[in-house]
């Protein structure tokens, strides 16, 4: 009673408001807090694709598989694309394709502003070459052993066509002094991170564990014997990489349907403008933008990534454009370190 008589109408009238007011903000944070949950979960849905049920979607925000662009580029070494490289991440494991120069740099790149803590350097274990062409390995001695220098303790485990076993092993002669100056040295330094296990593949299941099965299907380039593109499926996303490769069916029975195609291109318009022998090599060896929007008119994937773009002078928009003029889907002119 003594309290109610100090408080007087005045003062009531301010605790109510008070109350009122601390009630409408409490609304406010949970209207907010429930919007940005919504958004994410909607959000999560949509990158997943169709079909994934709600508990899905909530896991694919939080972990789930994405794709990283590591290295975009060709052999004609523009400033701002590193050579052909990328990652697939399940969950918190990296899983390569490709190792262009620039790769392991990249990947320190895309750990630190993406906050992937999958592509820091000691965590690089897995890698799938599609072809042993120079723009596509000259990093493979840097994956070898940078990220062993940085501390990783398990060898890389590598997959790859035949003639990888004996690329790896000249590397590991070539770098023989090194190895041993800072295995016997004063360096710390442990004895299994620079080792690496090779297996040379065929077409078919080339890898599984309990994230991820990969399989290997022949592609056509130019006159390589052994040159593969990749299927990856995870338990939310079926993403299907091209490698280096003319139109084949092989890639448009293995791709279709899939959620992510990432695919090699050149501008038709440009190849126009090359010397006869070059566009005799360039038709028998990739596909140009028209060819690319045919295929992905058969294989329908959710996305369509540009990748390994041969512009020859032309802009993104005018290799989109050749895409277009067949596709109707989503596609992307792909760039270094963008994330799907
Ligand atoms: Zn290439
Ligand atoms: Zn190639």
């Amino acid at each position: 009673m003594k309290a109610k008589k100090l408080i007087g109408p005045r003062t009531r009238n301010r605790e109510n408001q008070k109350k009122k007011g601390s009630a409408l903000n409490e609304k406010k944070v949970l209207t907010k807090i429930g919007f940005w949950w919504l958004c994410l979960v909607i959000g999560a849905s949509l990158l997943a694709g169709p079909g994934l049920k709600a508990s899905e979607a909530q896991a694919a925000a939080t972990v789930g598989t994405r794709l990283v662009l590591l290295g975009t580029g060709t052999p004609n070494c523009e400033p701002d694309r590193a050579g052909p490289a990328l990652a697939v991440i399940v969950d918190d494991v990296a899983y390569l394709v490709d190792c262009g120069p620039g790769v392991v740099r990249r990947a320190v790149a895309a750990s630190k502003k993406k906050g992937l803590e999958a592509l820091k350097p000691a965590n690089l274990l897995y890698l799938f070459i599609t072809h042993l062409h120079s723009d596509h390995t000259l990093g493979y001695p840097d994956l070898i052993l940078s990220p062993w220098v940085l501390g990783r303790a398990k060898p890389l485990e590598v997959y790859g066509p035949p003639g990888l076993k004996k690329m790896t092993r000249h590397l590991l002669k070539a770098y023989q002094e090194d190895i041993s100056v800072r295995l016997l040295g004063l360096q710390p330094a442990n004895r299994e991170g620079y080792q690496v296990h090779v297996q040379e593949i065929k077409p078919g299941l080339v890898f599984q564990d309990e994230r991820v099965k990969v399989e290997a299907f022949p592609v056509k380039h130019e006159s390589w014997p052994y040159a593969f593109g990749y299927r990856f499926e995870s338990r939310d996303k079926v993403i299907v990489i091209s490698g280096d490769t003319r139109p084949c069916e092989e890639l448009i029975a293995s791709a279709r349907g899939c959620d992510i195609l990432v695919h090699e291109v050149y501008s038709a318009a440009k190849l126009k403008e090359k010397p006869l022998e070059w566009q005799r090599y360039h038709r028998a060896s990739h596909t140009s933008g028209e060819e690319l929007g045919k295929i992905a008119r058969e294989v329908k994937p959710g996305l369509l990534v540009l990748v390994h773009q041969l512009y020859w002078g032309a802009s993104d928009e005018e290799l989109l454009q050749e895409v277009r003029r067949y596709f109707s889907g989503r596609v992307v002119s792909g760039r270094d370190l963008m994330v799907f």
